[in-house]
């Protein structure tokens, strides 16, 4: 089918890198197909980080691996490193992101390198991608674009520096994290629309962090902008280990139901959500699960707007 916007489940990813209970390998990997079978495109599956700093994805490999291979869905891993991209190249998995942050601060704290040096890693990884595993596309996140919790915040024009590093060094997609829950929707009206263009044709994430309880909020003000790609995690679930305080990504479920009502094509259905949901549910009983619309259900008679101007 045609779909207007993308949305992608992070939780795999940024939801479980906090969670402390670690989820079994064949859980993650029946949420991942659960969550293909509502009609996502694409899951962020793990992170390649070793397993002493992060245990929870000590089964990268294992799930990077499986989750390739099922049809229809473009698997996609994060990584800090090279290192980690050689792991993450060899599983045959189809996107990798790096990060690094915008506010130097942050990224000395996350990935123990200088900005320019987390440039020239990311200009390493997709020489190798060119070199040896040309069909993998290269995204990367520049965290903390809108805000800061060791600097505050962050110049919009700082970010938008980086952002055009990074396309320069090839980047095939960029996102701007909103890392913390800083951003507000002005701010990202604003960074938005300035990015796109900056942009051109390279895809244009958006991933917010509901600490503030802005985040639909922020993910409506980036649509407006002309942002098409949103990140968000199944059940909100996400954090931030630098950033205290920090609350999950916005709720997918929530995110979709804004999106179809805004008669935008997801090509999700909310209600096969309940599946992954549930696999959640009974695997993180213990975690702080979020989201409305699966709790309330939708509205009776709720049809998606594009259905509405299409009878
Ligand atoms: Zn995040």
């Amino acid at each position: 089918m045609t779909r207007d916007v993308t949305v992608r489940d992070v939780g795999p990813r940024d939801g479980l890198q906090l969670v402390k209970a670690v989820v079994p390998t064949q859980v993650k990997l029946d949420w991942i197909a659960a969550d293909r079978g509502a009609g996502l495109p694409e899951v962020e599956v793990c992170s390649f980080v070793p397993a002493k700093v992060i245990p929870q994805f000590a089964d990268a490999i294992e799930v990077a691996t499986e989750a390739a291979g099922i049809g229809g869905l473009i698997a996609s891993a994060l990584t800090p490193n090279l290192k980690g991209a050689e792991i993450g190249f060899k599983t045959g998995i189809q996107k990798i992101n790096y990060v690094m942050s915008v506010s130097e601060t942050h990224n000395q704290s996350n990935v123990r390198r200088t900005r320019e040096e987390s440039l020239e890693g990311f200009k390493a990884i997709i020489a190798l991608r060119d070199a040896e595993y040309p069909g993998v596309s290269i995204g990367i996140g520049l965290a903390t674009a809108l805000g800061c919790t060791f600097e505050g915040r962050v110049p919009e024009a700082e970010s938008l520096k980086w952002l055009g590093k990074v396309l320069e060094a090839g980047a095939d997609e960029v996102a701007l994290p909103d890392t913390v829950g800083y951003a507000h929707p002005a701010q990202v009206r604003s960074i938005f629309a300035k990015a796109a263009d900056i942009c051109g044709d390279v895809p244009l994430w958006s991933h917010f962090h509901d600490t503030r309880g802005l985040g639909i909020a922020n993910a409506l003000a980036a649509l407006e902008a002309g942002c098409t790609r949103f990140d968000a995690s199944l059940a909100g679930l996400g954090g931030c280990p630098f950033a205290p305080g920090a609350t999950g990504n916005i709720a997918l479920e929530d995110l979709v139901f804004l999106l179809e009502a805004e008669g935008l094509k997801t090509g999700i259905d909310i209600a096969a959500l309940a599946k992954p949901r549930a696999i959640v549910e009974a695997a993180l009983a213990d975690e702080p699960k979020h989201g409305h619309v699966l709790q309330a259900g939708l509205p009776k008679g709720f049809v998606p707007s594009s259905a509405i101007a299409a009878e």
